[in-house]
């Protein structure tokens, strides 16, 4: 093993470490808890050393990048997460790779996804339906992405009417300006309201480097770790 991959090792070593604590500190079973590194920005070959170590799950935010990575890396035993912002002109090909798409915000999107199935072998057919999460916006910004609040229950709906959909639960981002504590309480009040329509979606999409100890202790199932294991990202714009 190179030096690099080493301190990679150790740092998935730790955060394994620190999610069992953070689970059983508050009662939870750290196997009902799905880690997935963010590597947008991070090359493959740091991929590569991931797969060695025994991950499987990566998440992307950018299509692009994620189309060029999945497209480099097919043949690896790996399940790609979308979950950055997503434009509904690229929806359908992000469904070619992703298995999981925590980022459903709007109605074009999902407008866009229903078009996936049947007019393309290469899509999404592969796996049946697309397994997703409804991102809800925990800021007063739109650009940040996500559906208001008042739009949760419409969207939740649109989305268990299309076939090719499979809802999972909610995904949000903290804020900067909150506390994670705060935000993540609001994002368990959010999933309440999403399995009062959909009693399986129970899973919470929340939690990063920073606060992912937070959104344990409020419900997440699914954390989105990056720089904590990849190390900074390289600066891009
Ligand atoms: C980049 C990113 C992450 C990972 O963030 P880190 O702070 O590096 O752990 C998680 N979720 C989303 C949506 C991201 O864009």
């Amino acid at each position: 093993m190179s030096n690099d991959s080493q301190v990679v090792a150790s740092r998935l070593t730790e955060m394994s470490q620190r999610i069992a604590d953070a689970a059983s500190s508050t009662g939870r079973d750290s196997a009902e808890i799905q880690t997935i590194i963010v590597t947008k920005f991070q090359p493959v070959s740091l991929i590569r050393e991931l797969i060695d170590l025994g991950v499987h799950d990566f998440g992307e935010s950018r299509h692009q990048e994620a189309q060029q990575k999945a497209s480099e890396l097919s043949i690896d035993p790996i399940t790609w997460h979308f979950v950055g912002q997503l434009q509904s002109k690229k929806a359908r090909q992000v469904a070619g790779y992703a298995r999981v798409i925590h980022s459903i915000d709007r109605d074009s999107v999902i407008r866009a996804l229903a078009g996936t199935r049947g007019d393309d072998g290469s899509t999404a057919d592969s796996w049946g339906a697309t397994d997703c999460f409804v991102q809800v916006n925990l800021t007063d910004d739109p650009g940040r992405g996500g559906v208001a609040d008042g739009g949760l229950e419409a969207l939740v709906e649109r989305v268990l009417e299309t076939d090719c959909l499979r809802l999972l639960g909610v995904m949000a981002v903290a804020p900067n300006d909150e506390e994670p504590d705060a935000a993540f309480a609001r994002v368990r009040g959010y999933s309440g309201r999403v399995q009062k329509l959909a009693p399986e979606a129970r899973s919470i999409s929340a939690g990063m480097s920073h606060d992912f100890e937070s959104a344990i202790a409020h419900g997440a199932t699914h954390l989105r770790i990056g720089s904590a294991i990849t190390g900074n990202r390289p600066r891009h714009g």
